[in-house]
């Protein structure tokens, strides 16, 4: 791999929100050679959240950092399967994972802990992370791009800006505030310890220090994911019901346990069970926003470039909103690279290209999954239990993001400089 020229001063990358967009983006600006600064508004690193899944496609770029596939590895879930059951426990079918093994390997477990293990390798390969640095406003020129930071001005030669669903920098390159809308759903989601399950001979079985468990009962417009992991010492669960209130883009609105069983009403003992050993301190109610498609990630002086959720927030169901994120951190420091210091505004238009339409793809799964097991026919999956299998697409999973930005930008920045007026077909 090439690094950007040695004869002139490294690119300047400003990187907005240590997420797992700006995270990716930073580490692998500086495996290239660019001065990268990284602004979080938080005042520390969180630990806020609960499961969180990385695909083959993404766990491929974890394990190209040193060190870090082994130090994921012990905090996370290890299942060879997922169990399908019906909303009255009646088995259904097992996904078992084996036929994608080639595709790589997947990673999923607690979003804090696993951000943790990012932090650190971003921070142990020279990313500067600047802390209680809220972004309060983004600039751009044909020269240079920046941010204002706690009333001081810090130029750069480009702009990622991974400052997630509620980004202010989408509306600096939108021009105006693109407000989310209801997708009609809402998830519970918990993340605890097994204590009270083992007490149940219900639910004993699940905290099993042998083999961690994956369960998903689907019942209409409802399903009912559990995951255990780190030797049945942890569960996490998460239930994903039909919901017509205002959205609020929180992670952390509470829920409560009875709200919970409510949405669930004529299912299983075993899953009131689960949700009744939860202690409601780490019950999340989290309505589910949808946006439309942006009409562009980029800015108009091509120098701020939108990346993770604040470019493109996707349903769980997809199961790659992670994923795609880190996806953008790598293009974006591919596009940089091979187009060099001079020619930022055409890495900025590559990197839109190339990651647009896949990305679209990708977040029109969600709905279709999520559809799949929602809208299901019941008397149908009966007899038919192999139906709600989860589509593994090899398009999304089984792919190498940094080997194809290598091999499709030459042709990405010829087609652009023959078409300058290209934008992005925002159809989902
Ligand atoms: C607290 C939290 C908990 C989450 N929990 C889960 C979960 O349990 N399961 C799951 O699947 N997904 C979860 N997500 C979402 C998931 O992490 C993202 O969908 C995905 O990883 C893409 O990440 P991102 O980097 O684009 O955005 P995010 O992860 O949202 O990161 C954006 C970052 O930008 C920072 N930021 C925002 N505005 C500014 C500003 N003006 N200046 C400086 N910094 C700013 C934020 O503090 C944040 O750290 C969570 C996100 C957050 C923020």
């Amino acid at each position: 791999m090439s690094s950007v020229e040695d004869s002139s001063r490294p690119l300047k990358v400003l990187i907005v929100g240590a997420g797992f967009a700006g995270l990716t983006a930073a580490i692998e600006c500086r495996k290239r050679g660019f001065d990268v600064i990284l602004f979080e508004g938080n005042s520390s690193r969180r630990q806020l959240g609960d499961i969180i899944s990385f695909g083959s496609n993404s766990g491929r770029i974890f394990r190209s950092w040193p060190g870090v596939e082994e130090k994921l590895d012990p905090k996370c879930h290890h299942s060879d399967g997922l169990d399908f059951r019906t909303y009255d426990d009646e088995f259904l079918c097992r996904q078992v994972w084996d036929a994608e093994a080639e595709w790589g390997k997947r990673f999923n477990g607690h979003r804090g802990e696993i951000h943790g293990v990012v932090w650190d390798h971003a921070l142990s390969v020279g990313v500067d992370i600047r802390l209680s640095s809220k972004v309060q406003e983004y600039f751009e020129t044909d020269t240079e791009a920046g941010v204002v930071v706690n009333g001081e001005k810090i130029a750069g030669d480009v702009v990622l800006a991974g400052d997630g669903v509620r980004s202010l920098a989408r509306t600096i390159v939108l021009g105006f505030e693109d407000k989310p809308k209801s997708s009609g759903y809402a998830v519970y989601r918990a993340w605890m310890g097994t204590e009270k399950l083992k007490e149940d001979p219900l639910t004993a079985w699940l905290a099993d220090p042998n083999t961690d468990h994956h369960v998903g009962w689907l019942g209409p417009d409802v399903h009912f994911l559990v995951a255990t992991l780190q030797n049945g010492t942890a569960m996490s669960w998460v239930l994903t019901h039909k919901d017509e209130a205002d959205v609020e883009e929180s992670w952390s609105a509470p829920g409560y346990i009875e709200e919970a069983v409510k949405a669930i009403p004529n299912w299983a003992p075993i899953c009131h069970a689960i949700i009744r050993a939860t202690p409601e301190d780490r019950l999340v109610d989290w309505k589910l926003v949808f946006r439309d498609p942006l009409p562009t990630w980029i800015g108009p002086k091509r120098r701020i470039a939108l990346i993770g959720d604040a470019a493109h927030p996707f349903l769980p169901t997809s199961i790659q909103g992670a994923s795609q994120s880190m996806e953008d951190g790598v293009t974006a420091a591919v596009c940089l690279e091979l187009a060099g210091k001079d020619n930022v505004p055409e890495a900025i238009r590559a990197y839109e290209k190339i990651r647009y339409p896949r990305v679209l793809a990708t977040q029109r799964t969600g709905v279709t999954n999520r559809d799949a097991w929602h809208k299901a026919d019941f008397d149908y999956v009966r007899k038919n239990p192999e139906s709600v299998k989860l589509p593994r697409l090899d398009w999304i999973l089984n792919f190498d993001c940094e080997k194809h930005a290598y091999d499709v930008y030459k042709e990405t920045a010829e087609s652009l400089k023959t078409d300058p007026d290209w934008k992005p077909n925002p159809v989902l």
